[in-house]
Formats: C-alpha cells, sequence, structure tokens
C-alpha cells in the first residue's frame, strides 16, 4: 500500500459551518462553497450539475465539486442527511487531493471523512455507489431547461421534435418574461457538465 505520509495523530476533527434547515436549492450551494471557504479549498468551486445516476461528483481536473439537481430537489426535504454525507464525501476527496495529492477512495480520503464526520464513509469505489435506488431507474434522457439557470421544467424519455425556432417561441406558463426565448432542450449527462 502506498504511503501518503499521513501523520496519525493528525486526526482531529474538523469543523464545518453550523447551518440551518436548507429550505431550497441555493441554500445547499450557499452551504457548500462556505464550507469550501472553511476549509481553505480557495481554487475549489461548487456547481449543479445534470447527473441521474449518481447525487455527487468531486472534478479534481475543474477544482469543482457538483451535485445533481434531481438528486438535490428530489431528497431536500426527504433526506436531507444523505445530501449532507454526500457533501461531506466529495469535500473529503478535494481534501485529499489538495493536501496529499490523493484521488480516489484511499486512505487519506477516508481520514478526511472521518475527520468531517461522516461516520460510516463508504470505501466502495465509485461515488455512484451513493445513487438511490429510483435514481439507477430513471429513464428520462432528455430536458427542457433554462438555458442559463438550469432549471428544469420537463422531463422526456425520448428526444422531443422541438425545431431551434420554434424553442425560442416558447415558455413556461406564468413566468413568460423569464422563460421566452431561455429554453433549450439538453441530454441528460451523467458525468455531470
Ligand atoms: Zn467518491
Amino acid at each position: 500500500m502506498m504511503d501518503f505520509g499521513v501523520d496519525e495523530e493528525d486526526m482531529e476533527p474538523i469543523a464545518l459551518p453550523a447551518h440551518r434547515v436548507w429550505e431550497d436549492l441555493q441554500d445547499i450551494a450557499v452551504y457548500v462553497q462556505m464550507c469550501l471557504s472553511e476549509l481553505g479549498l480557495r481554487r475549489w468551486s461548487f456547481c449543479w450539475d445534470r447527473a441521474v445516476r449518481r447525487m455527487g461528483c468531486c472534478n479534481i481536473t475543474r477544482a469543482q465539486i457538483s451535485l445533481s439537481r434531481y438528486f438535490a430537489e428530489a431528497y431536500l426535504k426527504k433526506d436531507p442527511e444523505m445530501i449532507r454525507h454526500t457533501i461531506l464525501h466529495e469535500l473529503a476527496h478535494a481534501l485529499a487531493v489538495d493536501n496529499y495529492g490523493e484521488t480516489g477512495h484511499g486512505k487519506v480520503w477516508y481520514m478526511y471523512c472521518l475527520r468531517l464526520g461522516l461516520r460510516n464513509p463508504t470505501v466502495r469505489c465509485k461515488c455512484e455507489d451513493f445513487t438511490p435506488a429510483h435514481f439507477q431507474r430513471r429513464t428520462t434522457r432528455y430536458v427542457l431547461c433554462h438555458r442559463e439557470t438550469g432549471e428544469i421544467f420537463r422531463r422526456y424519455k425520448a428526444k422531443p421534435r422541438k425545431n431551434a425556432a420554434r424553442l425560442q417561441r416558447t415558455y413556461i406558463r406564468g413566468r413568460k418574461e423569464e422563460t421566452l426565448g431561455k429554453l433549450v432542450i439538453r441530454r441528460i449527462d451523467d458525468d455531470g457538465l
């Protein structure tokens, strides 16, 4: 086994900012950004992604942690603890990469999980292992969403036949001003962005 030179004594718990109950996705985004700054992960950023088969993703090349918008919407009220666990899991990746150059779910990642308060960090080999069962069965392949915010309005199993000119005239009822000319069809992509 590779020795990453982890100081065995350096196992002090790392305190994360406290947060109130998350009311919406923006609360979660703000929280992750607070954590990144608190942990000194200054080159890292947070964003939402469109994955449907895994909750969280830590993109080392981009120094970016992302969470599935679908997942977060579905579990915001139902199981916020699961969202929190995913955030800790991804933060542990960022710390392991930046401080020890370790990628994947190795010894350093595991140590950071514990220090961040994740009691049973999964040591299975993929972030995908977090995926709730119904996400794995999901068959939606295309969505109608807002070009700028990524908000999803409709889901489709097959690519909808809407040409660009028609899309340009489409808007969401009750939200014409903010959606007219701003809607796009996107293929769902499990690799995040
Ligand atoms: Zn992971």
